[in-house]
């Protein structure tokens, strides 16, 4: 991601978000808000700087150690720089007098910033100090609630992971110290992944090896099967929290009785810059990055012939061509890049397109000013080159999915 401009290094453990990779990390924030709204979540933007006090009221002001930025403001009072935010949506929530039963369950998140002292920040997005989380906290009724909602989200994460055509995992988690009594990660399997994952080969069980008894080998579910190790990213992780943070914060409503009662709890977090990394991770090879098609930076390139060439000619066609694919095509509106560093031969360009990774790379030469031009089509995702004229190139780019 740095060779290519996505990123740059700044301090350890923080990036600055080129505009390239700015599009491709929008997109996968449309992609949520899409699954999120879809079931019944709200968007909110909660404050970075969180007051001591409200980390006291939980006890993980001291639980939290190093891993938080820690500050004074000019009063001396204590902050902290959010790593997380179930204390302060607890407390929103607790602030509101009139929660009556109706409004549940309520589902709120944010796509902000976090901010971690981590020991060894590395590879990159996958694991930086300050990073972009979508964090989805939830409030229910009683117990039966809340694990309807857990589910629901799970389904939600499934579903996003799906539409990136990612391959992924859900596997029984630790708790760890967000606290609660249920919880999975969302992995994708990955070689360089930090997490080690037992699979029954069975039932399908699947946990990460924190969770159960060291040297286990057989699955705790079916009984039978034998369990194989392989290793993942975690992506995504989910908590039933059932009422560790309303107790301590009174987080109550006003159940059909018309009597006051804590709420029951969910948090669920997606990693969303890791996500962005891990899935250019899992699916580039040594020299090209590769995304999932609907989170492409751009979908096409168009790529006129070298100045002062032979083909010169069909550099207006070129030009043309980009234009009228943008403009007539819904879908590819802001979608299309013209390469005009027509100072460089076809060639360079179409390898800086491929390390790139654009799904479709069109290449505007001689046989575009033939009688029947057609026009040189390098399709990344499958790795097939077609000639096509100008309607079949607009037939097949009218598939493409975009966000
Ligand atoms: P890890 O075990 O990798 O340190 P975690 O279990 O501490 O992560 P959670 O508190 O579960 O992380 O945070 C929710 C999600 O945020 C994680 O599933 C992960 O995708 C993402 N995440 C956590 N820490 C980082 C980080 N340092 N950089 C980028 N993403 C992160
Ligand atoms: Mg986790």
């Amino acid at each position: 991601m740095m060779q290519t401009g996505l990123i740059h290094p700044s301090n350890p453990g923080c990036f600055y978000y080129l505009p390239v990779a700015l599009r491709s990390l929008e997109k996968l924030v449309r992609l949520i808000d899409e699954e999120m709204h879809a079931i019944g979540g709200q968007k909110v933007d909660m404050p970075a700087l969180c007051s001591a006090e409200l980390w006291k009221k939980s006890g993980r002001w001291e639980l939290m150690g190093k891993e938080m930025f820690r500050l004074l403001d000019r009063h001396n009072g204590e902050y902290c720089l959010g790593p997380t935010h179930e204390e302060a949506v607890t407390e929103l929530f607790a602030s509101q007098t009139t929660m009556s039963y109706k409004k549940l369950p309520l589902l709120l998140y944010q796509v902000t910033r976090k901010f971690r002292d981590e020991q060894k920040p590395k590879f990159g997005l996958l694991r930086g100090r300050e990073f972009y989380m979508k964090d989805m906290y939830s409030f229910d009724i009683n117990e039966e609630a809340a694990l309807h909602t857990y589910n629901s989200v799970c389904q939600a994460y499934g579903r996003i992971f799906d539409r990136l055509h990612l391959k992924w995992v859900q596997v029984q988690a630790d708790t760890g110290n967000i606290g609660g009594t249920l919880s999975h990660e969302f992995q994708l399997p990955a070689d360089i992944g930090e997490d080690k994952l037992l699979v029954c080969g069975n039932c399908g069980f699947s946990a990460n090896i924190e969770t159960l008894e060291p040297g286990q080998a057989e699955c705790s579910q079916c009984q039978t099967g034998k369990l194989t190790e392989s290793r993942g990213i975690e992506v995504g992780h989910t908590f039933y929290l059932g009422t560790k943070y309303s107790q301590a914060f009174k987080a109550l409503f006003v159940n059909a009785s018309n009597v006051p009662a804590v709420a029951e709890m969910g948090c669920f977090g997606l990693g969303v810059t890791r996500i962005l990394a891990a899935s250019i991770e899992v699916m580039s090879t040594e020299d090209a990055i590769r995304w999932p098609g609907l989170i492409a930076p751009y979908q096409v390139c168009v790529l006129p012939p070298k100045k002062g060439s032979k083909a010169h000619e069909a550099t207006l066609k070129a030009e043309e061509l980009a234009q009228s694919l943008g403009n007539s095509l819904p879908n590819l509106k802001g979608e299309v890049v013209l390469d005009d560093r027509t100072q460089m031969t076809i060639g360079k360009r179409l390898k800086d397109a491929k390390i790139l990774g654009y799904p479709f790379v069109v290449v505007v030469g001689q046989t575009a000013l033939d009688d029947l031009a057609s026009f040189e089509v390098v399709c990344q995702q499958s790795g097939e080159t077609l000639f096509l004229s100008k309607d079949g190139l607009v037939d097949l780019l009218s598939t493409v999915e975009t966000i």
